[in-house]
Order: structure tokens, then sequence, then C-alpha cells
């Protein structure tokens, strides 16, 4: 029998870092007001994430690398990520890092925590004349809210025989997680499940992750989540 062949995807901000990064950057430099009125804007769906992403950027007046990299360095990640990280590389499980926001904070992080050889992919975020320019190497105007297109990154790194897991907490993971087998839920996006009635796990950090799939690959049969493998299908049916 051959074996089941699983693979990971995960968010960064609020799941992977305690806090969401890139909205305390903008709560932190940008102006307080503004930032309120635009980040509700994309929670009513009101604006696209990418639309979000560049009001916020404009919304800080000025700023420099320096500043931003000291403020990114007080950000903590939940100790637990490595043990993921750890048993994922142990079993040969791929992971991914799927970010809605940018290279910037998760380089400078992934470095400080030596987990630079993860692969992620994110938005990029540039410094130019002391102005924050964002840049969307992974749009699809299909997925509104996410700017990196996270569904995209999940079809392109499995196959339909695979097991996909997601692991999220927000906003840019609701229609994500969607075509995911197994999704591990909290904050935003524990509600989200819950409301839509989608199975999922919630989880309050990455030892409770790691038990479960542990448990799931020792099952002798597991079933794929069949609203998934619709989702997929409409995927490559409208492209
Ligand atoms: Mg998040």
């Amino acid at each position: 029998m051959s074996e089941k062949v699983f693979k990971i995807f995960v968010d960064f901000d609020g799941t992977i870092s305690k806090e969401d990064v890139g909205e305390a950057i903008f709560r932190h430099f940008g102006d307080k007001g503004k930032v309120d009125s635009i980040i509700s804007l994309l929670l009513n769906d009101e604006i696209t994430a990418r639309e979000c992403w560049l009001m916020l950027c404009r919304s800080v007046d000025s700023i420099d690398e320096e500043t931003l990299n000291q403020f990114v360095d007080k950000i903590e990640v939940d100790h637990t990520f490595k043990n993921l990280e750890n048993y994922c590389a142990k079993n040969k499980i791929e992971m991914y890092v799927l970010s809605d926001g940018f290279d910037f904070y998760i380089n400078r992080i992934f470095g400080r925590e030596k987990l630079t050889h993860l692969q992620v992919y994110s938005n990029k975020l540039l410094i130019k004349d002391r102005n924050l320019i964002p840049e969307f190497p992974y749009l699809d105007n299909s997925c509104s809210s996410s700017a990196n297109c996270k569904r995209n990154h999940i079809i392109n790194h499995s196959s339909d025989d695979d097991f996909t897991v997601f692991i999220g907490d927000g906003n840019s993971d609701k229609y994500t997680s969607q075509f995911c087998d197994f999704i591990f839920a909290k904050n935003d996006l524990l509600r989200y499940c819950e409301r839509e009635r989608i199975t999922y796990f919630p989880f309050s950090n990455f030892d409770d992750v790691v038990l479960k799939i542990d448990q799931l690959r020792s099952k002798k049969r597991l079933k794929k989540r069949h609203q998934a493998e619709l989702k997929r299908r409409e995927v490559y049916l409208t492209e």
C-alpha cells in the first residue's frame, strides 16, 4: 500500500507570528483613524486585499528601513511552530508558508529564528524615498481576499491524491482554506468555518496540530474532504 502524502500550508501573520505583523506595522506607523477604516473596508468586502495594502502603505508618511526592522525585531513567533517544522522535516512532509503579508518582515523574522530554509510565498515590500511600496507577484483577481493568491500555491503544490492541510487564523484564509482537506482554524477563521459549516479542527498552538496530523497519518482509511475536491475542480474548469 502506498503511503499517504500530506502537504501542509501555513499562514504567517497571527498563526506563526503571535500578532498580525502587517496590521501592527500600519497601526504603529500609519494614521490610526485611517488604518482602522481601511481594515474595516476590507473585512466588509468593500475593497480587495490589494487595494487594502496600497491604501495602508499610503497611510504611512515617512519611514526608514532601520526603524521598521527595529519594530519587526520585537515581534514574537509561536515557539511551538518549530515542533511542526521538525515533525515535517523528520517525516519528509512538504510545508509551505503562504502569507498575504510581506517578505520584508517574514525574511527578517525567519532569519532570526533560523527558519530561512522554509518555502515562503508572500507579497513584497520595498522602501523607496522613505515610502512603503508594495508589490504583488502572485496576484490573481479571482482571489480578492488575498493579494497573494494562496489558493494558486495550494493547487500548484499538490495533486488530487495528496492530503492537503491548511493552518490559519484570519481573513486571507477564509476563501483559501476551503481548497484543503483538513483545516486547522483559530480566531476569525474558526468563526468563519463555524458560520459556514465548514469542517475544521480548532487549535491553539502547533503542538495541537502535530498531534492531530500524526493521528490522521496513522489512520487506515482516511477520506478526502468532498467539498475541497469540488472546489479544486471548479478552478480547473474555469481555467
Ligand atoms: Mg493570519
